[in-house]
């Protein structure tokens, strides 16, 4: 079968595409390992926060606000609640890079944004304890997504606009004869499309190698949490979704939702893996609650026993930007990986970038900070 556009990965970044290409008319088949969402890669856990004043640089900015528009409209086309405007805090030493940029890029994109004291953090929100040192920066306006949800919403339109969704089936081999021509294979078909979306989160690594593109991809373990509260301290109805650069370690999480438990998980350190190979579960290795445990004794002294934990995967960069372009040597094949931890908020707007690029060659947005050829 003969497509427009094969997308291969049709998790976070490539259903996303998949909705914008099949939205512009595209014939378009997304294949995937397993059947998305799953949790099996880098999307499940129910929640991810989304930030516009960005900690990791102001450039960011204008990504994460557009971003923001396009849940903000698929919410409204698939009538499904999937952002929860709760707010988020962020917390570092004022002078940190991380706060530093934080601030700059409120002014500089007019974002709200209560630069509050310990003493204010802690009366405001009585389940932080906060030492003196550090100041709290609060976005009211950013909150959290319902992840699989979203990837569930973009998957159900895309299907409506006439996308083929092929699940269970890993791509093997896939060649590029020109500018027009791709073949892909599972273990059990092939597929030939005129241009490729790769967006394989944890496996691009490998699956560029086949295109001789070796690019510096580390896939990496982690894990987080969900602990026992009392409800009415940690409650998303009263408490943000967090960010916290301690000197123990960059932490994130998220209040209770609808009795969930406070979702914890450390964002800085973990061990490389291989993403075909089973990796340890939660608990397996000590210090997957001796953090969490820390962190909370530390800043959230009234989060109580560990419900449960689990593992995932972030894709690491040399730089922790992202890599969003096309090949080098094939412009109808678009890539999109390297998410390093803070992608999921971003993969509305990228999937639009996938399309645009393989639409056109070009995209609105500025995508130079993630340009293949930094490496
Ligand atoms: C614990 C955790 C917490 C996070 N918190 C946040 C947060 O709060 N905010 C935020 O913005 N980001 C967060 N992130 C990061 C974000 O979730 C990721 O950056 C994002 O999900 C990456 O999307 P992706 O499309 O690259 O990967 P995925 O969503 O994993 O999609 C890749 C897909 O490719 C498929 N695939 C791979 N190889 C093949 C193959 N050979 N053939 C067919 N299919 C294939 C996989 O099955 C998968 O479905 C977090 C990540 C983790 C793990």
């Amino acid at each position: 079968m003969h497509y427009d556009v094969i997308v291969i990965g049709a998790g976070s970044m490539g259903m996303a595409a998949g909705y914008f290409l099949s939205k512009s008319g595209k014939s378009t088949v997304l294949i995937d390992s397993f059947n998305p969402p799953h949790n099996k890669g880098s999307h499940h856990g129910e929640t991810r926060i989304i930030r516009h004043a960005y900690g990791e640089g102001e450039n960011y900015v204008p990504l994460a606000l557009k971003a923001q528009e396009l849940w903000n409209d698929l919410e409204k086309v698939s009538g499904k609640q999937l952002f929860l405007p709760t707010g988020v805090i962020n917390v570092g030493y004022e002078k940190t890079d991380f706060i530093q940029n934080i601030i700059s890029s409120s002014k500089t994109y007019s974002l709200p944004l209560e630069i509050l004291d310990s003493i204010e953090v802690n009366k405001r929100w009585p389940g932080i304890n906060l030492p003196n040192n550090y100041i709290g920066c609060y976005e009211p306006t950013s909150g959290v997504l319902k992840c699989e949800e979203c990837i569930e919403a973009y998957r159900e339109l895309a299907e409506q606009n006439g996308a083929t969704i092929i699940t269970n089936s890993k791509v093997i081999e896939i060649m590029v004869h020109d500018d027009k021509r791709v073949t892909i294979k599972t273990e059990d078909h092939t597929f030939s499309a005129n241009a490729l979306v790769v967006s394989a989160g944890a496996w691009s690594g490998s699956l560029l190698s086949m295109l001789d593109l070796n690019l510096p991809l580390n896939p990496i373990r982690k894990t987080f949490a969900w602990f026992d509260t009392k409800d009415d301290l940690y409650d998303h109805k009263e408490f943000p979704a967090f960010s916290f650069e301690t000197s123990h370690g960059h932490y994130y999480g998220f209040p209770s939702i609808d009795g969930s438990g406070l979702k914890l998980g450390r964002h800085d350190g973990g061990d490389t893996i291989d993403p075909d190979e089973a990796i340890l579960g939660f608990g397996e290795l000590e210090e997957d609650t001796t953090d969490l445990k820390q962190f909370l004794q530390h800043y959230m002294p009234f989060a109580q026993e560990l419900k449960f934990g689990k593992t995932c995967m972030y894709t690491m960069t040399p730089d922790e930007d992202f890599i969003i372009d096309t090949h080098p040597n094939y412009p109808n094949v678009a890539i999109a990986s390297g998410f390093s931890g803070h992608g999921f908020k971003f993969s509305s707007v990228v999937g639009q970038i996938l399309s645009d690029l393989i639409i056109s060659g070009k995209t609105e947005h500025n995508i130079s900070p993630f340009s293949i050829n930094r490496f």
